[in-house]
């Protein structure tokens, strides 16, 4: 099965909202095997959205469109379509008293009578409960079975029509078709976009006919395969083969996959080994920290860090050398060693994390330029250093450090 998107709303013609809503649709609709084969954004204009699902209608016969339902001035697609598919608006009593009672239930006083609109649906068109918010989704076909359904703007109530209401009925309208497109993703970190495709070799064109995406990021870079054509159960046993052999080929790179985070993962791993963990962090100031206690049950590895922003407190709470700082500058392999040791020793824990850098824009220099960062773990054998320079702005040379520092301890650990 085929269909088109059509998400409508002035702003994100202007880029002031990210269309979020085409994403989370043509995701769910490729699991189901259904293919987006266009996909369009109109403005808050009657004729501007009668022309696109006109369009949509004629190339495919099967839209959705998101947006435009709402009681404002501004909402303008119940009529475009209304009047494209030739029907009246007629009031519809029992969205009426559904959007009342919603008024009524969230304590909010009366209905408003602007509502009144979103209770007039197209002359024989279907209406599509919503749970999560006051306008309702609409189906509209014509004589030759061509349709559209319309839905709300609003993410979270789009999303729950989609998993209430659109995704089974589109299940039946598809019936046995068996096949679906599915992802896996394999997460690396610590290795270049070109460096993992040459390690790759010709696995980096696709592995079992099944294309392989590579998706850099601040993490470090997904590689996402995708399955299309086959029945869900085939395209796992297909995934899972390929799956193993990019592990194999990838290395100790690979971290984990779909949505792991490193974090997360590094926290297991002390907690099975019986390891605590204490953070000094420098250019990072707190993000190390933070992306830690983010995962719940985090107290029982992470005893807590230090911000040693300032020479003094680097000196002061975590024991750097006066001489060391003098001798080698704070952003040194020599520093963050003994920061990731004064960590350790400060909280008493059995393993320190330390990172130092020059986050930016300013405070570079030719011999350490913007993006130098030193990374060091202790407690784990001899503590050593890992220098790395990266490119970006602050927060990303910020976020890149984070996670590097989180892949030292994996490693460190792992070896154990
Ligand atoms: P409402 O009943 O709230 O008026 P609506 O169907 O009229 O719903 P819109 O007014 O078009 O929806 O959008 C409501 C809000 O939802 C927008 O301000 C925007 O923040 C968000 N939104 C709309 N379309 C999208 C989209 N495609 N992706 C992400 N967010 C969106």
């Amino acid at each position: 099965m085929q269909i088109e998107l059509i998400t409508i709303g002035d702003e994100l013609l202007l880029g002031f909202t990210v269309d979020t809503n085409a994403a989370f649709i043509a995701r769910a609709l490729a699991e189901l095997g259904v293919e987006i084969v266009h996909r369009s954004t109109v403005g808050d204009e009657a004729p501007r959205i009668a022309a696109a699902v006109a369009e949509a209608i004629e190339r495919t016969g099967a839209v959705i469109t998101t947006g435009g339902l709402g009681p404002t001035a501004d909402d303008m697609t119940r009529p475009a379509i209304a009047t494209l598919f030739g029907r009246e608006l007629v009031r519809d009593e029992r969205v009426v008293a559904q959007i009342e009672s919603r008024f009524r239930r969230l304590g909010t006083g009366a209905m408003p009578q602007s509502n009144i609109v979103q209770a007039m649906v197209p002359a024989g068109a279907r209406v599509l409960e919503n749970l999560h918010g006051t306008a309702p989704g609409l189906w509209i076909d014509d004589a030759q079975g061509r349709w559209v359904v319309m839905l709300p703007g609003v993410p979270r109530e789009m999303r729950g029509m989609m998993t209430d209401t659109i995704l089974p009925m589109l299940r039946e309208l598809i019936g046995d078709a068996t096949t679906a497109v599915v992802s896996r993703t394999i997460r690396t970190t610590g290795i270049g976009e070109s460096a993992l495709a040459e390690r790759l070799g010709d696995l980096a064109r696709g592995l079992n006919g099944m294309p392989l995406a590579f998706l850099p990021g601040w993490e470090g870079v997904d590689l996402r395969l995708t399955s299309r054509g086959m029945s869900p159960a085939d395209a796992a046993v297909e995934l899972e083969s390929a799956a193993q052999t990019l592990r194999d080929v990838a290395g100790p790179v690979v971290y984990g996959e779909q949505a792991d985070d490193l974090a997360s993962l590094v926290l297991a791993m002390c907690r099975e080994r019986g390891k605590s963990i204490a953070t000094a962090e420098s250019c990072t100031g707190g993000m190390l920290g933070a992306r830690i206690t983010r995962i719940p049950g985090s107290s029982d590895v992470y005893r807590g860090g230090i911000i040693a922003y300032a020479n003094e407190v680097k000196i002061a709470q975590l024991h750097v050398g006066e001489a060391t700082l003098a001798e080698h500058g704070a952003v040194s392999e020599q520093v963050s060693c003994e920061m990731a040791d004064g960590a350790r020793r400060a909280l008493g824990t059995s393993i320190g994390i330390a990172i130092t850098g020059i986050a930016g824009p300013g405070g570079g220099s030719a011999e350490k330029p913007v993006g130098t960062v030193w990374l060091a773990v202790s407690g784990i054998g001899e503590t050593r250093g890992l220098g790395r320079v990266y490119v970006g702005d602050r927060e990303e040379i910020r976020l890149r450090a984070t996670q590097a520092s989180l892949d030292l301890v994996r490693r460190s650990v792992g070896a154990l």
